[in-house]
């Protein structure tokens, strides 16, 4: 309840309208996002309410004394500082030792207890504290980051700004009036904030890491009232998101002296100083995080990369993380990701069994680390790491067996896989049945060259371990129990194109990780919104 203090100063309205509209919205099927911020349970929201109060007025006063700090290190030409920003990247480190930052990891925010008390907030309450114009509610503001991605559209500043402007139900809803006719020019907290003050306030929330905490309580949220159901694998991949900045490739020398060359983000400087090249600022990257995303040998993305993981069965997304370099492979993204989902929240953990990846990570050592370290199994799709098929040693009447340990025989048939035979080392395979369940092999006018019987059975062969050498006898890739638990590998991708495209946009308008995390923990905060709303 509102203290008489907090009434004392501040006017709540204490009539409730109710519009006709809204009603019609409620009611629409596509009005997920009228229905879900018309019943926004705000009083959910009222610690981060608290610490965004303290963030601004933090923020507000940082503005004013803006800083005048000097730097004491010799100065850098943009050439050396190309270098030394290409050296720092994940990508560029030696393997192990120390182990690079695979995953972004935004600044640190210490936690403390609000100055604000939360329980003195509510929808148009604002804290005493902060001076001047009463500025803009956060639990509005918050709605409209909410909503936008809820209708299709990235939450960032600009979309928002458009959607408030254009869509009065939303503004309305988000508890915003448009502007009075009668008192133009004159500001008034109810207005629907500019571009400016959206945009302060998805700065504040970024970097006092509201976004992110918002986002980890609400999957916490789902997973605690069963929304989301426990389940015994976690699947994951990694996605591009196109870049919104340009490259330039830099030439470097390697540790063995030869000349190689890699792209990277321009440098620029934060500053204002007329003259770069002698001013004692630093030169950073004007993208920090993009790189060139290989998806194949003809398909490469300059964009920064996101890991996505999520439970395969009700394909629901968990967590989606930035990674620091865009260039980063995807076999080394997957671990670290494990690692911190679990940190986060051990519930989840405590019941999941297996890890399922593509063959990107088909690594026996991954595959130890996963059981030794997170006591989980990784089953990756097969990564057969030879391109020719094998073609010598082989029985009478097969021509060759493919990578992925399928024999063809003379007459085109696939052989099917029916298992091991352990004590003499070897894999045995029968040919295929047609509808009417007789053999391929009973009517094959190549019997002579092959098996040449005449029983109904049809051929069976085994092959040796020894000829199959790249194929791990304790997990054969061919074995149903292998296809059926990889059949649920790429509801990942399902996932991955409900964040990027239902609710939000595969083309970047931030530079930076710290952006790009921001956007992708706000989409994840109305995706787990979204999927409570549709329980
Ligand atoms: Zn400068």
């Amino acid at each position: 309840m509102l203290t008489p203090h907090v009434a004392q100063y501040h006017q709540i309205a204490l009539i409730h309208e109710v519009h006709a509209d809204d009603q019609y919205l409620l009611n629409t099927i596509d009005g997920e996002w009228f229905e879900i911020l018309y019943n926004f349970p705000w009083e959910d929201y009222r610690y981060p309410a608290a610490a965004y109060y303290d963030a601004l007025y933090e923020f507000n006063l940082r503005d004013r004394q803006a800083s005048v700090g000097d730097n004491e290190t010799p100065l850098e030409t943009k050439e050396q500082a190309k270098q030394r920003l290409l050296f720092d990247r994940a990508t560029m480190q030696a393997p192990q030792e120390p182990s690079p930052q695979i995953l972004y990891q935004g600044n640190v925010v210490e936690f403390k207890a609000p100055e604000v008390d939360p329980l003195e907030l509510a929808p148009g309450v604002v804290p005493l504290r902060l001076i001047g114009r009463k500025p803009k509610c956060f639990f509005g503001l918050l709605k409209s980051f909410i909503g936008a991605p809820l209708m299709g559209f990235p939450a960032e500043p600009e979309q928002v700004h458009l959607l408030l402007k254009s869509n009065p139900s939303f503004a309305r809803v988000c508890g915003f009036a448009p502007k009075e006719k009668d008192k133009p020019g004159q500001y008034s907290c109810h207005q629907i904030p500019s571009l400016r003050k959206l945009e302060q306030f998805d700065q504040v929330m970024r970097e006092a890491g509201l976004w992110e905490s918002i986002k980890v309580c609400e999957v916490k949220t789902n997973l605690q009232t069963g929304v989301i159901k426990k389940e015994i694998e976690l699947v994951g991949d990694t996605t591009h998101y196109h870049a919104y900045s340009g490259f330039e490739t830099v030439s470097y020398e390697d540790d063995k002296g030869n000349i190689k060359k890699k792209s990277q983000s321009k440098v620029t400087k934060a500053c204002r100083c007329e003259d770069w090249s002698i001013c004692p600022h630093d030169w950073e990257l004007t993208d920090e995080g993009a790189g060139t995303v290989v998806k194949s040998k003809t398909k490469m993305y300059w964009g920064h990369k996101a890991s996505v993981l999520g439970l395969p069965k009700q394909g629901i997304a968990i967590d989606a993380v930035a990674i620091s370099d865009g260039a980063t492979h995807d076999g080394q993204t997957f671990f670290p990701h494990v690692e911190k989902v679990f940190g986060q929240y051990p519930d989840l953990a405590a019941s999941i069994e297996r890890v399922l990846y593509d063959s990107a990570c088909d690594d026996a050592d991954l595959k130890v680390r996963f059981g030794e370290d997170l006591g989980v199994e990784l089953k990756a799709s097969f990564n057969p790491r030879r391109a020719k098929a094998i073609t010598s040693d082989l029985p009478r009447g097969i021509e060759k067996i493919t990578p992925y340990g399928v024999p063809i025989c003379i007459a085109g048939h696939e052989l099917d896989y029916k298992g091991i035979r352990y004590e003499n080392e070897k894999f045995i395979y029968e040919a295929p049945r047609q509808d009417n369940d007789e053999s391929v092999c009973v009517r094959c006018s190549k019997r002579v060259d092959c098996c040449n019987r005449s029983t109904q059975s049809g051929r069976t062969i085994t092959v040796s371990f020894d000829t199959l050498a790249h194929i791990d006898p304790n997990d054969p890739p061919m074995a149903k129990r292998f296809k059926a638990i990889m059949s649920r590998r790429p509801s990942v991708e399902r996932m991955i194109k409900r964040l990027k495209c239902d609710l939000g946009d595969d083309r970047l308008s931030k530079r930076g990780n710290e952006s790009f995390q921001a956007y992708l923990d706000k989409t994840m905060i109305s995706y787990h919104m979204l999927i409570r709303h549709l329980h």
